[in-house]
């Protein structure tokens, strides 16, 4: 199918974008990648009066490490977020999530941005953007503000941006060097959306874990931080009673969606095999690190 009729605009800044979007509101729909967009539109399951396409605002595009965060521009393709020398230093955790999202040709086009803007269930880089406890910037003819990851996702596709607002940039701090973190997911097949999977980020000292975040993503309809589990896990030696124990307190801390991908025992299940398959390579990771 083709997409209903459009008007297309492709702004050169900031400032013209959220002009833009102000005019036009929930009509307009942004274009970065086209990778979720594009196919929507040509099934006809959205039918904006304009499409905004951002790929010509330069101050959207780049990665950098400035006042104390690493920067990721909303334009910033997943390619590029995968082979950043910056990104493989700085934040370890998405360079190893970053080969699960889709497969070479979508990472290519899809975006940064898009994907947090989305706010996939399933989508890796919402939960790792939780897991590090970054931040996403959002920018209206009203002004600017910063939103903690924690507060950005609400629900299924569902986040604080408001739809006249543009998603300018993460920023999300370094992980620290004696910061482990660790990415799992399981899907059908690799590349596809995940039907369950963690980002988890930890510090350890003499083998004694602490801070740990655990964030649970593709059963729920939003990334979960899970505060049960993180408390089982905190102060604790690595130790199969202490994995099993995580793993058990992830029935308060998830409420799986019942779908097509299976039940909410089911995916609960899948859940616990993640954690404990994670937490279980955690020591050899600390040893090589
Ligand atoms: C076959 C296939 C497999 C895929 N598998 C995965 C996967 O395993 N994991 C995964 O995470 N993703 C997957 N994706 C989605 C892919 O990662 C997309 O790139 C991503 O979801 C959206 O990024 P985009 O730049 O293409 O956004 P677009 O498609 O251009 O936009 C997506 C949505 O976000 C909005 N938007 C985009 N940028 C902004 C912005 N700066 N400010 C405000 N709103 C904005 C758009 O209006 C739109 O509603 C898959 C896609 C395909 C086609």
């Amino acid at each position: 199918m083709k997409p209903a009729r459009f008007h297309y605009v492709r702004p050169a800044s900031i400032a013209e974008a959220v002009l833009l979007l102000a005019e036009h509101g929930e009509d307009a729909s942004i274009l970065a990648g086209g990778q979720s967009l594009m196919p929507v539109l040509n099934m006809r399951l959205s039918r904006p009066r304009v499409v905004v396409d951002i790929n010509r605002i330069a101050k959207l595009k780049g990665i950098a490490l400035a006042d104390g965060a690493v920067r990721i521009g909303a334009l910033a393709r997943h390619v590029e977020v995968m082979r950043s020398p910056l990104i493989a230093r700085h934040l370890p955790l998405i360079a190893e999530a970053m080969p699960n999202v889709a497969h070479v040709a979508v990472r290519n086009r899809g975006t940064f941005g898009g994907s947090v803007a989305l706010a996939d269930p399933s989508a890796e880089m919402p939960a790792c953007l939780l897991a590090l406890g970054g931040a996403v910037v959002l920018e209206s003819t009203r002004g600017r503000r910063q939103v903690a990851a924690e507060d950005y996702f609400h629900g299924l596709y569902d986040t604080a941006r408001r739809p006249d607002e543009l998603l300018i940039e993460a920023l999300i701090p370094p992980q620290r060097p004696d910061t482990l973190s660790a990415f799992m997911e399981l899907s059908r097949r690799h590349g596809d959306f995940a039907i369950a999977g963690l980002a988890c980020t930890l510090r350890h000292d003499a083998g004694v874990i602490h801070a740990p975040r655990l964030v649970y993503f593709g059963s729920e309809p939003r990334p979960v931080l899970a505060r049960t589990a993180m408390a089982a896990l905190d102060g604790k030696a690595w130790s199969p009673a202490t994995h099993d124990a995580v793993a058990a307190a992830l029935a308060d801390d998830l409420d799986p969606i019942d779908n097509t991908f299976g039940s909410p025992a089911a995916k609960l299940h899948l859940q616990r095999v993640v954690t404990r398959r994670v937490l279980d390579g955690l020591p050899d990771k600390a040893r090589a690190a």
